[in-house]
């Protein structure tokens, strides 16, 4: 597989393509961002860790009968994925209170769901991402009726699997964040990443957070927690 011209850069990852027009090439970065692009700095050695352990991830998605965009890593760093157009909407699932959720809604932070909730964001930088409810989405054509219906069956499908693999590692799957996208056929499939950048992890016996909310929240030992669910998930 070639890389061949950037195609463009986003806070923690670029993307190249490839001779193949179905294809790019992500290469994951170490910097890291927060608090609407406010916050910048360096995560020493995350890139390689979020590309290997989102690869993981997916190869155990796809398992579980979740399509997505992954095809082959090709190094620490870099992978191949099909090329997608991406739905401008976040996917947030949440399993405990935490985060803008807390806050929103004036609740303390590890309230245990009786079940999993699930709200969408318009991914739109010039508007901060504001949250948006799946009628306005539709209304916008940002995704027919029919793909949310699919993302939301799909994203709850992903907690299932991620909650309960994590359980086994000695983590609780918190709340986490994901980006759907549409193949050439119109498919929906899951894209972006799932990394310590976009879920909250935290250890079920100490409540250690294991996340970047250690870099948002200046806790220190950020790249000792993105270590620790590497060793978790990967081993070594
Ligand atoms: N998240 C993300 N990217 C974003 C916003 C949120 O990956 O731009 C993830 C975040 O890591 C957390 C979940 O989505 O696991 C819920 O985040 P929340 O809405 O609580 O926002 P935050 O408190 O991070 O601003």
């Amino acid at each position: 597989m070639e890389k061949r011209e950037q195609i463009y850069e986003e806070k923690a990852k670029k993307v190249y393509a490839t001779e193949d027009p179905a294809l790019v090439i992500v290469s994951y970065k170490d910097d890291a961002t927060a608090l609407d692009g406010l916050k910048k700095g360096t995560i020493s050695g995350k890139g390689a860790i979020n590309n290997r352990m989102s690869n993981f991830l997916m190869g155990l998605l796809e398992k579980e009968g979740v399509p997505t965009h992954f095809v082959k890593e090709l190094s620490d760093r870099e992978t191949v994925v099909k090329r997608v157009s991406i739905v401008p909407l976040e996917v947030i699932i949440r399993n405990i209170s935490a985060g803008s959720f807390a806050k929103r809604y004036g609740v303390e932070e590890g309230i245990v769901f009786d079940s999993p909730t699930i709200e969408f964001s318009y991914k739109n930088d010039d508007l901060h991402d504001p949250l948006i409810n799946s009628y306005h989405a539709v209304a916008l054509k940002l995704a027919t009726e029919e793909e949310i219906a699919r993302i939301k069956e799909m994203a709850f499908q992903v907690n299932k699997v991620l909650k309960a693999y994590f359980a086994g590692l000695g983590v609780t799957l918190v709340d986490f964040k994901l980006e759907f996208g549409r193949l050439p056929d119109g498919t929906v499939v899951l894209a972006d990443e799932i990394s310590p950048d976009t879920c909250r992890f935290w250890d079920s016996k100490t409540g250690e957070k294991l996340d970047k909310d250690r870099f948002r929240r200046d806790m220190g030992g950020v790249e000792d927690a993105y270590e620790e669910m590497k060793r978790r998930v990967l081993g070594g």
